[in-house]
C-alpha cells in the first residue's frame, strides 16, 4: 500500500496510505477546536477534527477545575470592563488590548451558549450560574476586593464544557479522527493546504487536505519535571508551525500555578483559594500578607508563585522542606465535598491527606504557555508574526498567542480564550471561505513527516528517549522556572546543545509503525525541545522582568525597552528575535500592586 510518487524510500517503510479531502480540518479536540468545528459545521463546511489521543474527551480542557471567567454579575456588580482591566493588569501590559476587549464581552455570550447547550454549571439557590473568586479578578478597576466572576461546575468545569462540545458536535455530523498524530504542514509559500499525519492504530501516513486548517493543539507543559499538564502537552502544534517558517510569540512567558501536589505537580485548582483557602509556611504564617497585602491568596499567579518559591528558598518550607500548605479545612466538610469533590479525591488519593481534616503540601507547578501561535484577533495565523497572513492557516486555543494573557494569564481566562477564540476562529474560516482553494498536493508533500519518523527509527545509537527526556525537564524545572538569571539560562542552553546531540545518537528498539508509543514520545520529545529552546533563548534574551518572566538579575519590569512583544523564529541555521508592538487602547501601562 505504497505510494511511489509519494515515498522515495530508504530504510523505514512509512507508506501514504490515504489521502483525505475536507472543506476544514483542525487538528485538537479540546474546547478551542470544538467549538470552530461546532461553527464550520453550522454553517455547513465539511468538516474533521483529529486527536492524537484515543478519544477527544481525553483532551487536556477535560482536566479544567476552577472555572470560566465572566462578567455576568449574578451574585455582586461585575462589568465587562473591570474583567478587561484586570486582564491586561494581570499581563503586566503586555496584552493586546483589542483582544482582551474580546475577551472579557465575548465571556458573557460564551458562557450563555454554553448554558444553552445544556452545560450543567453548579446553580445559585435561585437557579442562576454559580461564581467564585479567583486570582487578580477584582472589582472597580482593581480598587475593589475580589469578585465573584467565575462560572464553575463544581472543581470539574473542563468536563462539563467539553463533554457540551463534544456531544454538540457529534449531533451536527463533524468528522472526527483518534488516534491520528499530525505531523507536518502541507505548504505552499505562506499558504497551508491540509497536514499529513500519522495513523498510529494502522501505522501509515495520511495527508488531509483542506481549504483552512486549524492548529488546536495545547501546550507544552511536559517541558518541565513538576507540571500539572496531561502528557500529550508536547508542543506538537508549535513545532509544526516553525517548521513552516512562521515564529512563536511571547514563549518566554510560561505560567507556574502556584498549587501543584507536593512532588506530583497535579493541579489543587486556584477554586481552592477562590473559596476561601490559606496558603500556610512553616512558622504557620498566612505569608502572602508580605507579598501581596490586599488580594492575599487571590493576587495573580505568578506573583503567588513567587511567594511560595521564595517562603522555600528562605527556609520557611514545611518542616525546612520543598513544600508548603494549602489549607481549607475551615471551609468546612459541606462546601468541600459540594463544590471541591475532586481536590479532596485527589488528596487522598495521590498524598494520602483528607483536606476536611489535613492541610495539603503543595509546591508550584508548571502549568500554561501565555505565547505561541501568533494570530490576528480572528485565529489567523501571521507568517511574519504581525502583518502578513498565512492563507489557509488558523490557530486557536493554547497553542496560540491572540495575544490575551501576555507576560501572565489570569485564573479561568484559558478555557474562555480557547472557547471565545475557538468559536472566532471558527466564525472566520466561513466568512474566508469563499476565497479559499484547496491547492494540488505536491508528489514531496509528506517528505517532512517521513523524514521526522525516519529520523527516529533509523538511529542506531545507544541513549533512550527517556533518558534526554529527563534531563531537558531536569534543566527547565531547575533553570527555566518560577524565577531565572542569566547564569541559569546558560546553562540551560548548553544542556539544549548537549539534547541535539544525544538525539542524534538515540536508541529506539521497537522498530513499528503501529502502535509504537516510543516513537510517539521520541517525536514528542524533539517538538518539545524545540518548545524549551523557544522558552531559553526568549528568557535570555529579555532583559527585564515581567509577569511569569522573573530575572533575579534584572528584577524590574523595564517598559522603555521591553514593552513590545518577542517573535522567535527558528529555521535549521539558527534562531533570530523579531518584535512587535503591544496595542494599547484603553489602559497605559501603570505599576502592578495587589
Ligand atoms: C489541570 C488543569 C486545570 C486547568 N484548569 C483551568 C480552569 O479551571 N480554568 C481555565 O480557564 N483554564 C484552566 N486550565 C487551562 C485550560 O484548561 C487549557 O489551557 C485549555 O483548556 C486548552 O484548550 P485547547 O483547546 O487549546 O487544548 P486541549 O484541550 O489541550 O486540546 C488539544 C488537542 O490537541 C490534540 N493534539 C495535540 N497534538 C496533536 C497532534 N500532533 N496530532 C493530533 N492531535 C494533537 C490533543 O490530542 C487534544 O485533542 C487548566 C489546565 C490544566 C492542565
Amino acid at each position: 500500500m505504497k505510494d511511489p510518487k509519494v515515498l522515495n524510500e530508504k530504510v523505514v517503510d512509512v507508506p501514504l496510505r490515504n489521502i483525505h479531502k475536507h472543506d476544514v480540518v483542525i487538528v485538537g479536540t479540546g474546547l478551542a477546536g470544538l467549538w470552530a468545528a461546532i461553527e464550520c459545521k453550522k454553517a455547513g463546511l465539511d468538516t474533521a477534527c483529529m486527536t492524537k489521543l484515543s478519544m477527544p474527551q481525553r483532551s487536556h480542557s477535560i482536566a479544567a477545575q476552577g472555572g470560566t471567567a465572566a462578567s455576568l454579575g449574578n451574585l455582586e456588580e461585575d462589568y465587562w470592563e473591570w474583567h478587561m482591566f484586570d486582564t491586561v493588569k494581570g499581563s503586566d501590559f503586555l496584552a493586546d488590548q483589542d483582544a482582551a476587549e474580546i475577551l472579557a464581552k465575548d465571556a458573557i455570550t460564551i458562557v450563555r451558549e454554553y448554558e444553552h447547550m445544556g452545560a450543567p454549571f453548579s446553580r445559585t439557590p435561585d437557579g442562576l450560574i454559580a461564581q467564585r473568586k479567583f486570582g487578580g479578578h477584582v472589582k472597580d478597576f482593581g480598587r475593589g476586593g475580589p469578585v465573584l466572576r467565575a462560572c464553575y461546575a463544581a472543581d470539574r468545569t473542563g468536563h462539563v464544557l467539553l463533554h457540551t462540545l463534544w456531544q454538540k458536535a457529534l449531533e451536527l455530523g463533524v468528522r472526527f479522527y483518534t488516534e491520528m498524530f499530525a505531523i507536518s504542514l502541507i505548504t505552499d509559500g505562506p499558504k497551508c493546504a491540509g497536514v499529513v499525519t500519522w495513523d498510529i492504530k494502522s501505522g501509515g501516513l495520511h495527508a488531509f487536505k483542506a481549504k483552512a486548517t486549524l492548529i488546536a493543539t495545547g501546550g507544552y507543559g511536559r517541558a518541565w519535571k513538576i507540571t500539572a499538564t496531561a502528557y500529550s502537552y508536547t508542543a506538537d502544534g508549535q513545532y509544526m508551525a516553525l517548521r513552516a517558517g512562521i515564529p512563536l510569540e511571547d514563549m518566554e512567558f510560561f505560567q507556574f500555578h502556584p498549587t501543584g501536589l507536593f512532588d506530583r505537580g497535579i493541579l489543587m485548582t486556584e477554586g481552592c483559594r477562590g473559596e476561601g483557602g490559606y496558603l500556610i509556611n512553616d512558622l504557620g504564617e498566612r505569608f502572602m500578607k508580605n507579598y501581596a497585602p490586599e488580594k492575599m491568596e487571590l493576587a495573580p499567579r505568578d506573583i503567588v508563585s513567587r511567594a511560595i518559591t521564595s517562603e522555600i528558598e528562605a527556609g520557611r518550607g514545611i518542616n525546612g522542606g520543598p513544600y508548603i500548605y494549602l489549607d481549607i479545612r475551615h471551609l468546612g466538610a459541606e462546601i468541600i465535598n459540594t463544590r471541591l469533590p475532586q481536590i479532596r479525591e485527589i488528596s487522598i488519593k495521590f498524598a494520602g491527606v483528607d483536606p476536611i481534616h489535613e492541610p495539603i503540601p503543595i509546591v508550584p507547578t508548571a502549568h500554561y504557555s501565555m505565547g505561541g501561535i501568533p494570530t490576528d484577533i480572528d485565529g489567523r495565523v501571521w507568517y511574519d508574526g504581525k502583518s502578513q497572513i498565512f492563507s489557509g492557516l488558523y490557530a486557536a486555543g493554547e497553542c496560540a498567542c491572540v495575544s490575551v494573557h501576555g507576560a501572565n494569564r489570569l485564573g479561568c481566562n484559558s478555557t474562555l480564550d480557547a472557547s471565545v477564540f475557538g468559536r472566532r476562529c471558527g466564525i472566520a474560516i466561513v466568512k474566508d471561505f469563499a476565497n479559499l482553494e484547496h491547492l494540488p498536493l505536491e508528489e514531496d508533500s509528506a517528505k517532512m513527516a517521513k523524514e521526522e519518523i525516519e529520523f527516529i527509527l533509523n538511529q542506531k545509537g545507544s541513549i533512550r528517549p527517556e533518558e534526554i527526556r529527563n534531563e531537558l525537564q531536569t534543566g527547565m524545572q531547575n533553570y527555566v522556572a518560577v524565577f531565572r538569571d542569566e547564569k541559569g539560562l546558560l546553562k540551560m542552553v548548553s544542556i539544549i546543545e548537549d539534547m541535539h546531540k544525544k538525539m542524534k545518537d538515540m536508541f529506539v528498539s521497537d522498530k513499528s509503525l503501529t502502535y509504537n508509543t516510543t516513537l510517539m514520545e521520541a517525536m514528542e520529545l524533539r517538538h518539545l525541545i524545540a518548545a524549551a529552546e523557544a522558552v531559553t533563548y526568549g528568557a535570555l534574551n529579555r532583559t527585564e522582568s515581567r509577569g511569569a518572566h522573573a530575572r533575579r538579575d534584572y528584577p524590574k519590569r523595564d517598559d522603555e525597552n521591553w514593552l513590545k512583544h518577542t517573535l522567535y523564529f527558528r529555521d535549521e541555521s539558527g534562531f533570530r528575535f523579531d518584535y512587535k508592538e503591544v496595542k494599547i487602547t484603553r489602559f497605559f501601562p501603570e505599576e502592578r500592586k495587589y
